[in-house]
């Protein structure tokens, strides 16, 4: 089954749920499990065309009124310092995302992309450059992890959105997306051992709070003032840091859930020890009381070099010390481990690499 996606008329098989196949299957005049034995080998990978026990007659039947596709490799990279591999992909409209693999002793993490493009326009990342482009689809998120257990022949035990785009700026599809890579038929990755990254889109974590799934929320914080903030995340002149961690409050409570925050430390910017002190008494007075201590983790990530931009990373010294001052507040720190130092590995600029070729 050839993927035409300009006939929006068409179902996106790989986008539905089971009970939407179900849906579908039975408007074409089939018994209801024919969609249990699509769904499965689909969310493995197999093009329906392509399964065996279902008949020539509703795939012929299928082929009229949907549509199946997965992202395919456009280019490849594999680290020779840890074995992380880094994709390319190419959509079926020709875009193309990146997800990489990294490989932990609990399992494979893949980092995968939810939109082509960001429109968040935060000062250091590659992704935003150009701008939004499109959201993904729901299959689109799946594909890449469909797409990259095929490639690497391996399982994948744990997602992370924090490729390129801004997830809950795509909020529907990345729900539909939460659920289809839950289903048990599927790809069954629990919600446990999927992390979503935000810039900061205060209501929709208000909203994701509601949909109660036990994932971890990361979120990129990198300052603890609104002028700092404001001048890296134009997201802050939106919702300010006030805004933000009222949110996250309320989807710990809502959730139970610990929430990390991500710090890039960018030098002379964000990453003095008054900073340091600043971040932690900010998380501390807001998201803390006596009777409530919510764990808190924060992550800091070395801003990773972007060919146009001119951030730097803090050196080693300006790191540990960071990261003792909030410890010693009583805020659990930990420097991100660069994985795939050799190819790049962190993403938005192979997208990039391969626009300019
Ligand atoms: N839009 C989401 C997810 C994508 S970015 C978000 O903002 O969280 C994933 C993480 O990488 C974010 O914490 C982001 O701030 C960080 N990041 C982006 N560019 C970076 C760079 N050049 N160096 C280090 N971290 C970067």
């Amino acid at each position: 089954m050839q993927p035409e996606i300009k006939d929006t008329q068409k179902s996106d098989l790989l986008s539905l749920l089971p009970d939407e196949l179900e849906a579908l299957v039975i408007s074409l005049g089939e018994p209801k499990y024919r969609a249990k034995q699509l769904f499965a080998p689909m969310h493995d990978g197999i093009a329906p065309d392509d399964i065996t026990n279902i008949g020539k007659a509703l795939k012929a039947k299928l082929d009229g009124v949907a549509y199946y596709s997965l992202p395919t490799v456009r280019r490849k990279l594999v680290s020779s310092l840890d074995g992380t591999v880094k994709y390319l992909f190419a959509l079926d409209d020709g875009n193309a995302v990146e997800s990489v693999v990294m490989k932990y002793k609990h399992g494979n993490t893949i980092c995968i992309s939810s939109q082509v493009g960001c429109r968040m326009g935060c000062a250091f990342c590659a992704s935003t450059i150009g701008g939004k482009v499109r959201d993904l689809r729901p299959s689109e998120m799946l594909g890449q992890i469909i797409a990259a257990e095929k490639d690497t022949g391996e399982r994948i035990s744990n997602v992370v959105m924090m490729g390129i785009g801004e997830p809950l700026d795509n909020y529907q599809n990345v729900i539909k997306f939460l659920k289809l890579v839950n289903c048990e038929d599927g790809l069954n990755i629990g919600y446990r051992h999927i992390s979503l990254s935000t810039c900061g889109l205060a209501e929709r974590i208000d909203d994701l709070a509601r949909e109660n799934f036990p994932i971890t929320l990361s979120i990129s914080l990198h300052a603890s003032d609104d002028v700092t903030r404001s001048s890296i995340m134009p997201v802050n002149k939106k919702y300010n840091i006030d805004r933000l961690l009222t949110a996250c409050k309320n989807y710990y409570a809502a959730t139970g859930r610990r929430i990390s925050f991500e710090y890039t430390l960018i030098a002379g910017k964000n990453d003095s020890k008054s900073a340091a002190t600043a971040l932690a008494d900010l998380l501390n007075s807001k998201l803390r009381s006596r009777t409530d201590t919510m764990p808190i983790h924060v992550n800091l990530i070395p801003v990773n070099p972007v060919t146009e931009t001119e951030f730097s990373s803090s050196d080693k010294k300006a790191i540990s010390e960071f990261a003792a001052t909030l410890e010693k507040k009583g805020v659990r720190a930990t420097v991100r481990r660069t994985l795939g130092a050799d190819i790049n590995a962190s993403c938005g600029q192979l997208r990039r690499e391969n626009e300019k070729i």
